[in-house]
């Protein structure tokens, strides 16, 4: 296994901040993928180890940055229900191995190995491990994944994550994917906070974890490192571009760079 930590502007353990005042935010909802997990880096070394595996030929970079734009749109195409699941596992693999001229009907056992393969790269963003350790006990904190039951699983156990959570909800378990509102309904039945307004929601993607959060009224997070604009249409309550910012969002200690940045 391969684990690795990426370190974002203030990405030191040592500096992570106290948290100290009473908080009005006492539930975080965490995204895995490209969040508290580097994807690409996982991404890439799964695909690159399975190329070899099925005896595929090189797979370049260049291969793996048009896998991940195919597999991006079958994923926004899910949040938007136009897809099932089934679907995006197996047509992004099988419209990519269609350009590379690799058979399609490798793509269910390639996507199986696949799953299992994406758990064995784990790379921690912004010190992820020791942000999410050092909030424990201070709010409770749930993973909210649209990932893979088989993928997700062995993620969070190798990482440490499933066991500094104080739960986990994957949308193949609960039968509905991020943005939808029946993911957020179940997720609420189940953690009862006692208002949406001390949830919040930390995640890269606009489309599912921002608009998701948006529609459930809750408190907004977008992990934003390579600072993109926000667009417009978006209204987040917090955009930050390293993760140990969510620790002053919590505290309601909001440098003024990031009030300004606030819509
Ligand atoms: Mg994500």
């Amino acid at each position: 296994m391969d684990v690795r930590k990426i370190k974002g502007a203030a990405g030191t353990a040592d500096r992570l901040p106290e948290l100290t005042g009473k908080s009005r935010i006492s539930v975080l909802l965490w995204d895995v993928d490209g969040t508290l997990l580097d994807f690409k880096a996982a991404e890439l070394s799964a695909l690159m180890s399975l190329f070899e595996e099925f005896s595929l030929g090189a797979c370049t970079e260049e291969m793996v940055r048009r896998y991940s734009q195919i597999n991006d749109g079958y994923w926004q195409r899910l949040e938007r229900n136009e897809i099932t699941k089934p679907q995006v596992l197996l047509g992004r693999f099988e419209e990519f191995f269609r350009e590379i001229g690799v058979p399609g009907e490798l793509a269910p056992e390639f996507n199986q190995r696949y799953q299992l393969r994406l758990g064995d790269t784990i790379v921690f963003r912004d010190d992820s491990y020791e942000l999410v350790k050092s909030l424990r006990g201070k709010v409770r904190q749930y993973v909210v994944s649209n990932g893979t039951v088989a993928a997700q699983s062995k993620k969070l156990r190798l990482s440490g994550f499933g066991e500094l959570m104080d739960g986990v909800f994957l949308s193949e378990e609960i039968g509905a994917e991020k943005p939808n509102k029946a993911f957020f309904d179940a997720v609420f039945e189940a953690i009862r906070p006692a208002s949406p307004s001390e949830v919040m929601i930390v995640g890269d993607s606009l489309t599912s974890d921002m608009k998701g959060g948006i529609d459930a009224g809750i408190i907004t997070c977008w992990y934003d490192p390579d600072r993109k604009p926000v667009p417009p249409e978006y209204a987040i309550d917090h955009v930050i571009f390293d993760l140990h910012e969510v620790v002053s969002i919590i505290e309601g200690i909001l440098r003024k760079d990031i009030v300004w940045r606030k819509k």
